[in-house]
């Protein structure tokens, strides 16, 4: 598979070198150059075939002979090496659980399977590699756990001061040796700025070599289909039609790799994007107009995000067709107080515990349900509740016991420095690093 980046067309490179540069000039996004088709028989008869297999067809395509297929099935078999439940909430709405991970995040999904894809890359090349990532929560925590001790990779997170709860936090900065946590005094977007900024910057491409671990990075994105075919996987046990699937969104990664797999034949109803207050893409998919805003900070704080830098990609999906688009996405954002009331009337009606971002999921799926009456479909879990513990107790006044793994983890010192949203100042830590 070649990708392109969507900036300069003419800049064409292989995923090996996608993986290792994260993104082409002039900071643009890479994008596969052709959608590669499921066949039908695989995707009609899902539960036949085991996960392994399953994440294996999904990514083998765009890997190509980069990777020896025997190697590649080893890391997307690391990659899904824990349970992906799709589970009944109500008659109509179910939760597919992606936080049964080490950092009990999503995101551990593309981060074990870029850490896997960027050390086999950089094995045999005598190189060390930088990875310089923005968190505005969970991203940080996956990609240290992915990338902790890994050989010849380096990793520094920048995340915004105040602005990420205990456990995330602490996900961020119990490491050391190769990971560095930057606690910056401003907003994710300001990181995430700091970020783009040294990735153009000259002097520090010539002292070291940065890649990102951002959704932007494709061995990052691409694997996020994986568990929209776990989920059809189950949900053809339980449901006929297809489904409505209802994205938490914030950077857009993961709803595009949603969208992605539809467009190479999974059967989907309907994606929704659900936004917190940081609601850019739902006026866009009302308004045709894109408005960027300061960020405002949420509850869901990993969806704080006013500048979302992989909507690009969707928009490349259909093709910039507004009116196709608008046909398959709806956008909904939804406020914290009516996030805090839904985590409240879920546990209480049925029993099942929400965190905000899930909360916000919820809240649009059930909107979107009204409007449309007789239809069903899946959220995604993207975070564990034990995550946001203040928001979740203010809801329900209940205590959620932290999970054996992270108990460890609160008890390590934390280990972060603190710099101003000034690119001077990342800049000089970047290049005294080593
Ligand atoms: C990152 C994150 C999101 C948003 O995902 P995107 O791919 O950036 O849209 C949603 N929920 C949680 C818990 C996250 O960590």
């Amino acid at each position: 598979m070649k990708y392109y980046n969507l900036k300069d067309k003419t800049e064409v490179v292989d995923f090996k070198t996608a993986t290792i540069q994260g993104q082409g000039k002039e900071k643009g996004l890479f994008f596969p150059e052709f959608i590669p088709q499921f066949d039908l028989e695989f995707i009609e008869n899902l539960p036949q075939y085991s996960d392994e297999e399953i994440a294996f067809r999904c990514m083998k395509d765009f890997v190509g002979d980069e990777i020896p297929f025997d190697i590649l099935k080893e890391i997307v078999s690391e990659t899904i090496n824990f349970k992906i439940p799709l589970k009944k909430i109500n008659e109509n709405i179910y939760s597919l659980e992606l936080f049964h991970g080490p950092t009990l995040a999503f995101k551990d999904i593309g981060a074990r399977f870029m850490s896997r894809c960027l050390s086999y890359f950089l094995k045999d090349e005598n190189k060390k590699v930088t990875v310089l990532v923005a968190t505005s929560g969970d991203t940080g925590g996956a990609v240290s756990h992915g990338f902790y001790n890994a050989e010849n990779i380096d990793v520094v997170i920048l995340y915004p001061k105040n602005r990420v709860s205990e456990v995330q936090e602490q996900q961020l900065t119990a490491w050391g040796e190769n990971i560095s946590a930057l606690e910056v005094d401003g907003s994710f977007d300001d990181c995430q700025n700091l970020v783009k900024q040294a990735f153009s910057d000259e002097e520090i491409h010539s002292a070291l070599f940065l890649t990102s671990a951002n959704s932007i990075n494709v061995a990052r994105w691409l694997p996020q289909q994986i568990y929209y075919l776990l989920a059809l996987k189950q949900w053809q046990k339980f449901e006929k039609e297809n489904p409505v699937i209802c994205v938490p969104s914030g950077n857009f990664g993961n709803i595009c790799a949603g969208i992605l797999t539809h467009f190479r034949g999974l059967p989907v109803e309907h994606f929704i994007a659900a936004c917190n207050e940081n609601d850019v893409v739902p006026n866009y998919l009302k308004t045709q107009k894109m408005e960027l805003k300061e960020t405002v900070a949420t509850l869901s704080n990993a969806m704080d995000v006013g500048n979302p830098s992989n909507f690009i990609r969707v928009l490349e999906l259909f093709d910039h067709h507004f009116e196709d688009l608008k046909n398959k996405i709806t956008g909904y954002s939804i406020d914290d107080e009516k996030t805090l009331q839904t985590i409240k009337e879920v546990y209480l009606k049925y029993n099942y515990l929400l965190e905000p971002h899930s909360a916000v999921a919820y809240t649009a799926m059930e909107q979107y349900l009204k409007e449309n009456q007789g239809k069903k479909g899946f959220i995604l879990g993207t975070a564990h509740p034990v995550k946001f513990p203040d928001a979740v107790e203010k809801a329900v006044s209940i205590k959620i016991d932290l999970p054996e793994s992270l108990e460890n983890l609160m008890k390590k010192e934390k280990k972060s420095t603190e710099i101003q949203p000034d690119f001077a100042e990342l800049k000089r830590f970047l290049l005294n690093k080593n």
